[in-house]
Order: structure tokens, then C-alpha cells, then sequence
């Protein structure tokens, strides 16, 4: 169970830590989208993605005895690297388990903030065995990347300060891998502006959650093929899962062609660095993948940590 006095709690216990994101907004976006858009700018967070805020609130909320055991975690990169600049931050020691397929960039970040990086072949193993049995084998304490009540409490600060600084929401857009910033999103924005709409968005190659929350049966995909890499997460969590049915109001996919169209507009008419996961919420709205039409129209942009060598091959 997560409410909205967990996310009060997290946004206290983050201040002056995690940054308070700017609001970005844009008539030429207004009018691409038809609709006001207000922009929560999370590529701009501390590591470069929302992670930061769940990673603060889970790792700074252990007792002594804990933090001088260790943490692990499995990511395919931005959790990773929130929760190593976290635990430099804390003094804690972590161990971060990867996809040997992660961005280069991002295993080099998440090296670079002192953690140690186990890789692992997901064609042929899973990371949540992994980290469990290094978890079991050193006393470790495992900080998932979404299924866990202080992740999904920090990753809903920035519904709430983004309700808080852009005013009344008609509808908030909010990509959806694993569905912690998702459901805790939803969990903020229903509490602060009840008649605000939530939608989640993930990419059309792993609609897994998207078929969960319409059927209520958890769905799984396995690897899916998309550049949103952030958003390649078998399935729903067990507690993000019953959060989602209950607080969101619907969800859809949409293609990797979206992304990058939404990508190309926010880099050169925004000037804003967002990677493709970062744009999923956009995509809906910016491609009309959505009926919304003249609302005020809120959007997590979640995450800024871009494969920049791949720009060439997206980019027309
Ligand atoms: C992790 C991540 C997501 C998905 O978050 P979940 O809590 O797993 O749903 C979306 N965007 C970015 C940039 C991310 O790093």
C-alpha cells in the first residue's frame, strides 16, 4: 500500500537533495499538440532521469545496520545509475547488476558514481536471480527499480510538485516500464487535483502493461525490440500492478517511430536532451495518439540520458 502521505514524506525527506525540476512549456509545442502542455522536465534530474527521487527516498529511510551491509540492484541503467550516485552520496556501498547490452554511456556513469557493475547475458539469465542470490550470498540489500513502497512514494514527488507549480491538470501523460512513476504519479495527482485524468504510456513492442491494465491479468513480454530501453521491463510489479488498475485511468502504446519523431521536436525546438523512454508520455499526445484535444495537459518527460552516438541513425 502506497498513499499520498507517502509521497508527502518522501518530498520531505528529498528536499535540498533531489533538485525540484523545472516546468517547461512552449507555445510551439501548445500548438503542435493542440492542447496547453506543461512539461515536468525530469531529464534534468540529478543522474538524469526521476530515478533519483525513489533511490533517495528508499536508500536514505535504512538503518545503520543496513547501510553498512551494502545494496544491490538489477537496472538496465537508469536506476542504476540514480542509485550509485545515491549510495556515494549516503556512503553506502552498492552493487549494480546490468544487461551486457546496456548503453555504454549508461554502465559508464554508473562506474564512474563508485558502484561495482556485475553483467549479465539476458539472453540467457535473469537479473532478478542474480541480484537475489549475490543478495543472499553477501547480506546485500536489494533496492528494486519499481516494485517497492519508498521507490514508488519518491518517484510521485514529481506529480506532486508538477501539480503544484503548473496549477489545475485536466490530464497528466506518464511513460510506464515497471509502473512505480506511474502509479506513484497517479497516486499524487488524483489526491491533488481529483479530477485530473492519468494516462500511462510504454512502447507498442512491449504493450505488456497496457494489456494487464485493460484484461486485469498480469501480462509479461521477454526482451522486447524498442529504443525506449528504459521501458523494457517484463511486466508489471506486484504492488505497481493492483496501484496501477486502481489509480490509473487508462493506457496505450505507442511505436518506436513516435519516439523519435517527439525526440527530434524536443531537442531542436525545445533545446531539452531527453532519451526515448523520456518521451513516451509526449508521444501520445504530440503524435494524436490520444483523444485530447484544447486541455491543460501534463507530461513527465522522465529521463534525459540519451545514447547522443545514436542520434545519426534517428535523426532526418
Ligand atoms: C525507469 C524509467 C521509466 C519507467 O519507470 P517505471 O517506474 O519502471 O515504470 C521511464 N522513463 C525513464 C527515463 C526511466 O528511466
Amino acid at each position: 500500500m502506497v498513499t499520498f502521505d507517502d509521497i508527502a514524506s518522501a518530498a520531505q525527506q528529498i528536499a535540498g537533495v533531489a533538485h525540484r525540476t523545472t516546468v517547461a512549456t512552449s507555445r510551439l509545442l501548445d500548438a503542435a499538440c493542440g492542447n496547453r502542455m506543461f512539461l515536468k522536465c525530469e531529464n534534468l534530474q540529478r543522474a538524469g532521469a526521476f530515478k533519483f527521487r525513489g533511490a533517495y527516498n528508499a536508500v536514505s529511510r535504512l538503518s545503520e545496520a543496513e547501510r553498512a551491509a551494502g545494496v544491490i540492484t538489477h537496472s538496465s541503467g537508469n536506476h542504476a545509475q540514480a542509485l550509485a550516485l545515491v549510495c556515494q552520496l549516503l556512503g553506502v556501498r552498492a552493487t549494480i547488476v546490468m544487461p551486457q547490452n546496456a548503453p555504454p554511456q549508461k554502465l559508464a556513469a554508473t562506474r564512474d558514481y563508485g558502484a561495482e557493475v556485475v553483467l549479465y547475458d539476458p539472453a540467457t539469465a535473469t537479473r532478478e536471480a542474480i541480484s537475489r542470490d549475490l543478495a543472499e550470498e553477501h547480506g546485500y540489500v536489494l533496492i528494486p527499480p519499481y516494485d517497492h513502497p519508498h521507490i514508488i512514494a519518491g518517484q510521485g514527488t514529481a506529480a506532486m510538485e508538477l501539480v503544484a507549480d503548473a496549477g489545475p491538470l485536466d490530464y497528466l501523460f506518464v511513460p510506464c516500464g515497471g509502473g512505480g512513476l506511474l502509479s506513484g504519479s497517479a497516486i499524487a495527482a488524483k489526491h491533488l487535483a481529483p479530477g485530473c485524468k492519468v494516462i500511462g504510456v510504454e512502447p507498442a513492442a512491449g504493450d505488456d502493461a497496457t494489456r494487464s491494465f485493460k484484461t486485469g491479468f498480469l501480462h509479461t513480454v521477454r526482451n522486447p525490440d524498442t529504443i525506449a530501453d528504459g521501458a523494457r521491463t517484463p511486466s508489471l510489479g506486484q504492488l505497481t500492478f493492483p496501484l496501477v488498475r486502481q489509480h490509473v485511468d487508462d493506457m496505450l502504446a505507442v511505436s518506436d517511430d513516435d519516439l523519435i519523431r517527439t525526440m527530434q521536436f524536443v531537442w531542436t525546438r525545445l533545446k531539452l536532451i531527453v532519451e526515448p523512454t523520456g518521451v513516451l508520455g509526449l508521444a501520445a499526445v504530440f503524435n494524436r495518439r490520444y483523444p485530447v484535444e484544447g486541455q491543460r495537459v501534463g507530461v513527465i518527460l522522465s529521463g534525459g540520458n540519451a545514447d547522443v552516438a545514436m542520434a545519426g541513425q534517428w535523426f532526418r
